[in-house]
């Protein structure tokens, strides 16, 4: 079966602290989650993920840091597609990119429906105005993604419960933002409840999650100066040896990167 087949398709086009941008997609529609990359490398990852442009509905953004919103005024001007987002963060982007209101279709709490998606935006506790996870359903298919949360609450991870494709942070090693090149403020503000996720605290929510069979999981947002691919898999390895002595079910685990497409597609219910 090939990807395009599949009832929804996750493509982490870009993650990390140099820019985020990650496209799901059904069979009819498509909606891009962030824009924090030139919006010629997403026009080329939409051509080289063979996904028309006609099929992307919209850009969700989910906080107004660079990199999440770098490429939005040009993909505005060159796909004229509307930026989904709360509203606060619309508010910036408006003053920041000098955006006319026209150019924006707030979040509000409640799902909305893209094409023939229904996507749930969820309150998470970074240090932005009105930061947002999103969950995605396509029928009973659920992909989410979470990433940019200093924490996890009881709130954030009821949206996470039986998805089948999670995107998450794990942005850092403890020990590794610890000793490394980051100013004593900048380590306290990665570390804090409104930072990122670290990659112990990644594998403590996926432990905490009710998993469905065949879950897949892209580890995202990873830090380039705390953390290593090596790190994140070590750790990931040793989930699921202790999902298998607690006879539950595990993941495939994925890592979403700067620079090379992370792609996978999840079977319809
Ligand atoms: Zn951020
Ligand atoms: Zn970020």
């Amino acid at each position: 079966m090939t990807l395009q087949e599949k009832e929804l398709e996750v493509h982490v086009v870009a993650s990390g602290s140099k820019g985020n941008c990650t496209i799901i997609r059904s069979s009819h529609s498509a909606v891009i989650i962030d824009a924090g990359i030139s919006c010629r490398r997403i026009t080329k990852a939409l051509q080289d993920l063979e996904i028309p442009k006609h099929m992307v509905e919209g850009i969700v953004i989910t906080h107004e840091h660079s990199d999440h919103i770098a490429g939005v005024p040009q993909m505005i001007k060159q796909m004229g597609l509307p930026i989904l987002t709360k509203h606060n963060t619309a508010r910036r982007l408006m003053d920041k990119f000098s955006l006319p209101l026209e150019c924006f279709q707030t979040l509000g709490a409640t799902e909305v429906t893209i094409g023939d998606m229904v996507l749930q935006p969820f309150s998470t506790s970074h240090d932005a105005v009105d930061p947002i996870g999103i969950t995605c359903y396509k029928g009973h298919t659920k992909a989410a993604l979470l990433t940019d949360t200093g924490m996890v609450s009881k709130e954030m991870l009821a949206h996470l419960h039986d998805t089948d494709l999670l995107v998450l942070e794990a942005n850092y090693d403890e020990q590794m933002l610890v000793y490394g090149p980051y100013s004593p403020e900048l380590k306290r503000r990665v570390k804090g409840n409104a930072g990122h996720l670290s990659n112990v605290t990644a594998m403590k929510v996926l432990s905490a999650l009710r998993r469905p069979k065949n879950m897949e999981v892209i580890f995202a947002h990873r830090s380039e100066q705390n953390n290593s691919l090596h790190l994140v898999e070590q750790l990931s390895e040793r989930l699921l040896a202790w999902c298998k002595t607690q006879g539950q079910e595990g993941f495939t685990a994925h890592h979403g990167d700067q620079k090379e497409y992370t792609s996978i597609g999840i079977d319809g219910k």
